[in-house]
């Protein structure tokens, strides 16, 4: 007699939340079968804990010959966390940048949401009495342990052998069980209970006879709704309790009746306060160039229904100069999307994430504006992103991690200082931000708007080529010219000692001061600040490989390149001008420079901004005390470069250009450019024309020149002929593998043995000319961090299946325990 096998439970396939590969398929039992669809949230066991995963296909067809596991439990409570869209885009993700798809989708969870359990053994009740004195004739190994136990209970993961057996034959005798603990998540929306009348209040009163207490809850229902809709008003019970006494009992007898629906929902959540006043600003009369800008965006965009395929438009690179209205050019874009029944997405660098940014949109679009900060709390974060989740909010305002904030039907997708470095992720899920925003722009049908006054030379060179729309703001609104840009040659005007300043420098700032106007001083020290160049000449010395500068290894006293690995001695001698004894190791802080500038000025109230002095709120204080004209001068790294807008700052001081130009990183110069054109642009924001003093031993390098010169484009043609030469990008693609480890000798042994595996996996199978070159192994230019020694590998290639192919190749291989590598496809940063 054969019975036949009852059907088998559908399948889902299940990313996990952990840093493993791949998806896992899991069965959905019948009770949890209705609330289970892409992007909901669940428990499932994962080895011997239980983790959240993330349902990413449903009804799949499973692994041949695996009995799957059944789902634990599902997380949500309504809708699921992810849209679909989002799961698929987080998918690319994983794909793209060699992740595992648990970890891109947490990226798309808000922080602090997860849940976890794990398994722990704990005592029995009759475990208890035996840990006391009815447990003295066991083994003493096992009274150990339950005396153990009796403290607190262990994990199940992780106990070495031995006790695993005695913790075993515990469980055997009843003395110990096996339990799960789950940690809850950290953020949590609060939920509330609301009912509402179904139908007219007529017929309810008739169907509720006449018990006093269902009359009065009625009544209480159709105060302020409409009686005469089909449906009255949504009322929450809590409050209703506060009036009508014993309201709960009465609403469930009147909900068995069918005149009365009891639901529980989330709580809607104010909009996270600003700070600053929301203030309805006129939008201005558009310039010539601001109309034509959004016009042209405008006609991108179409109707509210999303199409299906969605229509792939090219994106727009808004290139317009420092203060040329790019952001109002956002704004009307985003009015009309909106408009038009669309919602908007806007990632801006995290620095320019400021109260005053925020002001502009909500000033704009009032509560329909949800801010995105990795400063608010977790519990805010989860607010604003359920706003959008449920719609309350249309546009998504954030920095990186807001290209996954959880928006339907976008329209516009805007990435505005898009060239910024903080846009790439540097640990963990390695994506970069706008590369992710133009997929999602596409995927989604909506319109991507790169806007930049110095655009990246990727994005540049897709514009020159026409795979991007290119659209210019070429002046200010405001009829306020650019300032003017003076070069110092530093090898002229030697500065004067400690405060770095030559003397047509030192000049402008007394002059500056006695105009009553702020000066802005800036040290671009991005990671080092130590570097090697020839007082006499400015001979500072680069690879004759790499055409890259060498860095400065100070407990070897070498140079060394850290893309190839070439080594060389510092030499007494100048190669280029041959003077002796002018080679110069220069360390350079913006304390020693802060305090030298006091001694100098001695009137002048100075200021520091570094992220060694402040953060967050304590640079908002510095900042608004330069706003408030308290501060004379602000000496200051990056953080003083981004976004400021003070009308009193006439005079911007670089102190040193070359700095940038030093960096080991082919960027450097793109980075050096991009710099000095935002700094230049803090000057003269006011009624005052401004004037910029750049302080440099290189003055003919074009990212000098061109910057002072306000000249985009021939920064660019250099560049990208550099560029095209060496096989950067955007010419080719550049894949880093990045080992690490505690111990020095493990790390650099797997980099050298990696690096060998590469270049057989480059050679490829029929020994062709290899399409993909390998570089390194060389220890990575910050070689030691937090005891960790760090190693790397160059990828380049211009083909990115045959990269992509040994890319994988290396990260399969097999590494000793403590060594850990890392993929970072297509790296900003050498470091
Ligand atoms: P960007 O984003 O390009 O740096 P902003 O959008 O911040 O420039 O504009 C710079 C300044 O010019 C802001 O104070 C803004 O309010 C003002 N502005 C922008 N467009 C106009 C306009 N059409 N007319 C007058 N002022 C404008
Ligand atoms: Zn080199």
């Amino acid at each position: 007699m054969t019975s036949a096998a009852p059907p088998a439970d559908p399948l889902a396939e299940i990313a996990v939340t952990l840093p493993v590969p791949g998806t896992y398929h899991y069965s959905i039992p019948p009770h949890l079968d209705a609330r289970i669809t892409i992007g909901t949230r669940v428990l499932v066991r994962f080895g011997t804990q239980r983790v959240t995963g993330i349902v990413v296909r449903r009804d799949t067809a499973g692994p041949e010959g695996i009995v799957p596991i059944a789902i634990s439990d599902v997380l949500d409570a309504a809708e699921p966390a992810l849209l679909p869209e989002l799961v698929e885009l987080c998918l690319w993700v994983a794909d793209y940048y060699e992740a595992p798809p648990g970890e891109a989708l947490k990226t798309a969870l808000p922080a602090g949401s997860g849940v976890a359990a794990r398994a722990v053994f704990a005592l029995t009740e009759a475990g208890v009495l035996a840990a006391g004195a009815s447990g003295a004739a066991l083994p003493s190994k096992q009274r150990a342990v339950l005396a153990t136990l009796a403290e607190g209970e262990l994990a199940a993961t992780g106990l070495s052998a031995p006790t695993r057996r005695i913790v075993e034959a515990l469980v055997t005798q009843g003395l110990v069980a096996k339990r799960e603990l789950r940690s809850k998540a950290r953020a949590r929306l609060r939920r509330e209970r609301v009912a509402r009348l179904v139908g007219p209040l007529e017929a309810a009163r008739a169907a509720a006879g006449r018990a006093p207490k269902r009359l009065g809850a009625l009544e209480a229902l159709a105060l302020n709704g409409n009686p005469h809709d089909e449906h009255g008003e949504w009322h929450v019970v809590a409050d209703l309790a506060r009036s009508v006494t014993n309201v709960g009992p009465a609403l469930r007898e009147l909900e068995k009746l069918g005149v009365v629906e009891i639901v529980d929902r989330e709580v809607a959540l104010d909009a996270v306060e600003t700070g600053a006043d929301m203030l309805v600003i006129d939008p201005p009369v558009l310039t010539e160039e601001q109309a034509v800008a959004v016009a042209a965006i405008t006609a991108m965009l179409d109707g509210a229904a999303p199409t299906e395929p969605p229509t792939v438009r090219r994106p727009v690179l808004l290139h317009g100069v420092t203060g040329s209205g790019k952001t109002e050019v956002y704004l009307r874009v985003i009015a009309e999307a909106m408009a038009a029944g669309k919602g908007a997405l806007v990632l801006v660098p995290e620095i320019s994430l400021t109260p005053q940014l925020a002001a502009r949109f909500r000033g704009r679009f009032g509560d329909q504006v949800a801010i995105l900060h990795s400063g608010l709390s977790d519990q805010a974060r989860l607010g604003e992103w359920s706003r959008l989740r449920r719609g309350d909010a249309r546009i998504a305002v954030g920095a990186r991690s807001a290209v996954f904030a959880p928006l339907a039907n976008i329209g516009v997708v805007v990435v505005d200082e898009e060239h910024d470095g903080s846009f790439k992720q540097d640990e963990g899920v390695r994506y970069h931000g706008r590369d992710v925003a133009l997929v999602r722009a596409q995927r989604a049908g909506a319109v991507c708007v790169l806007g930049s006054a110095t655009p990246s030379l990727e994005s540049a060179y897709h514009a020159e080529r026409g795979t991007y729309a290119r659209l210019a703001l070429t002046v200010r609104p405001t009829a306020r010219p650019m300032p003017t840009v003076e070069i110092i040659d530093l090898r002229t005007y030697m500065p004067d000692g400690e405060a770095m300043l030559s003397a047509p420098l030192r000049t402008a700032i007394t002059e500056t001061l006695a105009a009553g106007d702020q000066t802005i001083l800036f040290l671009n020290r991005r990671g080092f600040a130590t570097f090697v160049l020839c007082r006499a000449c400015g001979h500072s010395f680069r690879c004759p490989q790499c055409s890259v500068s060498l860095t400065y290894h100070r407990h070897s006293d070498r140079l060394a390149c850290h893309y190839c690995g070439y080594q060389q001695r510092i030499p007494e001698t100048c190669p280029k001008c041959a003077a002796t004894g002018t080679i110069e190791r220069k360390g350079l802080g913006t304390e020693r420079i802060a305090a030298a500038i006091t001694e100098s000025f001695p009137g002048a109230r100075v200021a520091r901004l570094d992220r060694d002095v402040a953060s967050g709120a304590r640079a908002e204080a510095v900042l608004s005390r330069v706003a408030r004209r308290e501060i004379d001068i602000l000496v200051g790294t990056q953080m003083v470069a981004k976004g400021h807008d003070f009308p009193g700052v006439t005079l911007v001081g670089v102190l040193c250009a070359d700095t940038g130009l030093n960096m080991p990183d082919f960027r450097a110069s793109e980075r050096t450019f991009q710099l000095l054109a935002q700094v230049a642009g803090r000057a003269g924001r006011g009624d005052r024309p401004g004037r910029v003093i750049v302080q440099t031993f290189r003055p003919t390098s074009p990212a000098v020149t061109a910057a002072a010169a306000h000249d985009y484009q021939s920064f660019f043609v250099a560049e990208l002929a550099e560029r095209a030469e060496l096989g950067y990008p955007p010419h080719g693609r550049l894949v880093a593998v990045r080992i690490d480890g505690p111990d020095a000798h493990d790390v650099a042994g797997t980099a050298q043995r990696l690096a060998d595996l590469a270049e057989v996996a480059a050679r490829g199978a029929d020994g062709e000319e290899p399409t993909v070159e390998v570089k390194g192994p060389v220890p990575a230019p910050m070689e030691k961090i937090r005891g960790q020694t760090r190693w790397q590998i160059w990828l380049r290639s211009p083909d990115r299946h045959a990269l992509r192919r040994v890319a994988r190749a290396v990260a399969a291989a097999v590494v000793p325990g403590k060594v850990r590598v890392a993929l970072d496809i297509d790296p900003l940063s050498a470091m």
